[in-house]
């Protein structure tokens, strides 16, 4: 029986370690996509493993009217890990909830209704946040969406200076584009969201559901620009995969939190698995390996493949090939073939976010099964 939401792959994954995942025939298969960037650390890392299961022996779940230390120290964590002083934590079960609580601390905060969105963006699949969503596909079946959005064009700073106006409630962006085609901005395009959002007392949203943690070889893509954003998102990768979203928020718009909640919100194991998954990525100082080693991927990506792709872009482990065909039968045939997952960004772009514990040698299998398949 399969789901009827899910297009299910041919392959059953049985278990998983590190960089691969082993299907129930026994073959391994080398994860370049870590399961849609849900495992930087790795599949079933042993300190992520422990922490999981020490935790479920104590506790699955309390309340979370009840403190739990296992919650507190994670509020701690991300509040030492936000840039600036975007630094109060609310916690949900997913990255759409996390920006669905942010439109709403924003809406709340500012007494405004009007939310920007760019072009070519993604933001999750829930009523509030599909309508920030740029592509169509995901939205017609469902609208009416909530009212007040509007797109500029992603890395149009004129036309994202125009659109900010005194009914701004939020800004809604991603950092790095990933669903989208793996989009780098500007640092022009975001300070431009920044100071505009600033002027009219408007809140600045980054989504780092896909690009943070150390994804693009900084903690969080924004840094790379130097700019700090009045709330931040995180989920995917953040508890290895486990349900979490984070909406992290400065203190002005944390006033806008008054009645929002959930109450799944920082359940025991969940906040085990990201505070095991985000010692892991400082204590490895992940960010800085991706920086290095997605520079070393992406320049063996262009020195091989050449003029049989149209483009490699990207930052740190957060990496498109834009391919001349189909990116679905290519990924197709990387997994029958050569054992290697990825992941598609668009009709065209292959999308590579491997754990951030890869090593060159896994780059090198990865540009060697992509040259023999584009080629
Ligand atoms: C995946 C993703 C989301 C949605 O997260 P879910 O956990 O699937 O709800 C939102 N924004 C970005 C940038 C994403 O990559």
């Amino acid at each position: 029986m399969s789901s009827f939401v899910f297009s299910e792959k041919p392959i059953e994954m049985v278990s998983g370690d590190g960089m691969y995942l082993t299907a129930s025939d026994g073959t391994d298969y080398l994860d370049f996509g870590a399961s849609y960037a849900c495992v930087p650390v790795g599949h079933s890392h042993p300190a992520v493993v422990d922490a999981v299961a020490s935790q479920a022996q104590d506790l699955t779940y309390v309340q979370a009217s009840y403190p739990h230390a296992a919650r507190t120290a994670l509020y701690e964590q991300l509040a030492d890990l936000a840039p600036g002083d975007v630094d109060n934590v609310w916690l949900c079960n997913s990255g759409t909830e996390a920006n669905e609580a942010a439109l709403k601390f924003a809406r709340s905060a500012t007494g405004r209704s009007k939310i920007i969105a760019t072009t070519r963006g993604f933001h999750g699949r829930t009523m509030g946040a599909l309508a920030t969503t740029w592509k169509d596909k995901y939205k017609k079946p469902y609208e009416p969406l909530i009212d007040g959005v509007e797109f500029v064009p992603y890395g149009d700073s004129e036309a994202m200076a125009d659109a900010i106006d005194d009914e701004t409630a939020a800004v809604i962006l991603e950092p790095l584009q990933g669903e989208g085609g793996i989009n780098p901005p500007s640092t022009e395009f975001l300070r431009t969201a920044r100071v505009h959002t600033a002027q009219h007392g408007a809140a600045l949203v980054m989504d780092e559901i896909q690009t943070g943690l150390g994804r693009t070889g900084s903690m969080w893509a924004t840094e790379t620009h130097d700019v700090v954003p009045d709330v931040l998102t995180s989920a995917k990768g953040i508890a290895s995969g486990l349900p979490l979203g984070a909406t992290l928020v400065r203190d002005w718009v944390a006033e806008g939190a008054a009645s929002h909640g959930s109450t799944f919100s920082g359940n025991p194991i969940v906040c085990a698995a990201a505070g095991a998954t985000l010692d892991v990525i400082e204590s490895e100082s992940l960010a800085a390996h991706a920086a290095e080693t997605g520079q070393y991927l992406r320049t063996e990506l262009e020195r091989r493949l050449g003029d049989d792709v149209r483009d490699v872009r990207g930052e740190g482990l957060m990496v498109g090939v834009e391919v001349k065909r189909g990116a679905n039968r290519l990924l197709r045939e990387l997994a029958l073939n050569h054992q290697l997952l990825a992941l598609p960004a668009g009709r065209t772009v292959l999308r590579l976010l491997p754990p951030l514990v890869a090593e060159e040698e896994h780059c090198d299998t990865v540009v060697d099964a992509l040259a023999e398949v584009v080629g």
